[in-house]
């Protein structure tokens, strides 16, 4: 069955909070078999096949991540599940509800926070939110607008203009308005992207509890550190395939290695001999990097040695395995 975007308003769905959506089949969120995207070629562009075949199962109540390079198809595999990009074959369904069959279902089922923080500076939070709840259908008694905010917490806001909001209130108001229509899942694209440390981690702590109250969460990032903060499945797309989705843990205990950077007083001008036999390299602002295992050494007894060895520290860091890490690692199997 073919629809035109235009056709398919997303409809509203009366239901408890926290509760279960009733109706779809599957025990899966999300779901995608063989999902193929080709955007066509335009101008001086040729075709592109963002998305070479994806089959994902996504469990209701996970909170998983969409990890992956720039270009590695995320967006795409989003915007066909929230109704804003058409696929060129292959099946997908939201809450049990299939995006052709069952278009108007499987959008109502979605929440979407977009990646830019476009809202309109002249309107407040609760303005916001009532319009998009009118947009979505969602009968005035039924609204839970400062509920939503209040959980965001942007109560305090609600009458304020958006221009006057922080980056990180914009950033949940557009979360708050994702949730409008009490959809079952929502979507983050790129939550944290150019967001500071402390917001991230504020965000996330909105993002967790969510999830908590029911709300099946996925999110997309490049940051490893995301979705292992966050995360329970995580799955990495690369080049418009999926390389792998496992449980968090599982994931990252194929990331053995670990990078500790030790900066000492004056500069190092060798790899000090205490570190024979490891994967040591100087580099060339006069720290050390030395790889190492955590299961077989720990950066204490590196430390330790360095220092029997004469050396004064005068700074350490140590360096998380990263996406590229894992990329390599997966690939190399
Ligand atoms: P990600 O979200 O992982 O960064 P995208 O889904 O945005 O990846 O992009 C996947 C690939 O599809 C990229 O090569 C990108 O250039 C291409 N692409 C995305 N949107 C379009 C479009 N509207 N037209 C043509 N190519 C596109």
């Amino acid at each position: 069955m073919a629809h035109t975007l235009a056709d398919v308003e997303p409809t509203y769905e009366e239901r408890v909070p926290g509760e279960p959506a009733p109706r779809g089949e599957s025990l899966n969120a999300i779901e995608a078999k063989s999902l193929r995207k080709v955007y066509k070629a335009s101008g001086n562009q040729s075709a592109k096949e963002a998305l070479k075949g994806i089959d994902l199962a996504i469990p209701r109540g996970s909170i998983f991540a969409l990890l992956g390079p720039n270009g590695a198809g995320k967006s795409t595999f989003i915007n066909i599940l929230a109704g804003l990009v058409l696929k060129t074959s292959g099946s997908a369904s939201v809450w049990g509800f299939d995006i052709d069959v069952n278009p108007r279902q499987a959008r109502a089922s979605i929440g979407v926070v977009p990646q830019e923080l476009n809202i309109d500076p002249f309107f407040t939070p609760a303005e916001v939110m009532e319009m998009q709840a009118g947009l979505y259908g969602v009968p005035k008694r039924e609204r839970r607008t400062m509920e939503i905010l209040k959980a965001m917490g942007l109560d305090d806001k609600a009458d304020a203009y958006a221009r006057t909001l922080s980056g990180g209130m914009r950033r949940r108001l557009l979360v708050a308005k994702a949730m409008v229509h009490n959809p079952p899942v929502l979507i983050l694209d790129e939550p944290t992207a150019g967001v500071d440390i402390e917001l991230r981690r504020q965000l996330w702590d909105y993002v967790k509890g969510l999830h908590e109250r029911g709300t099946t969460i996925v999110l997309t990032t490049h940051y490893l550190e995301e979705a292992e903060a966050l995360c329970d499945t995580i799955a990495i797309i690369d080049k418009g395939q999926v390389v792998c989705c496992e449980p968090k843990e599982q994931l990252l205990s194929r990331i053995s290695e670990k990078k500790l950077i030790v900066r000492p007083t004056s500069p190092a001008i060798a790899i000090p001999a205490v570190l024979d036999g490891m994967k040591a390299e100087l580099r060339a602002d006069g720290a050390i990097a030395v790889q190492y295992n955590p299961a077989e050494t720990s950066a204490m007894s590196i430390l330790g040695a360095l220092n029997a060895g004469g050396m004064e520290i005068a700074d350490i860091s140590t360096v998380e395995s990263d996406l590229e890490d894992v990329f390599l690692q997966l690939t190399s199997k």
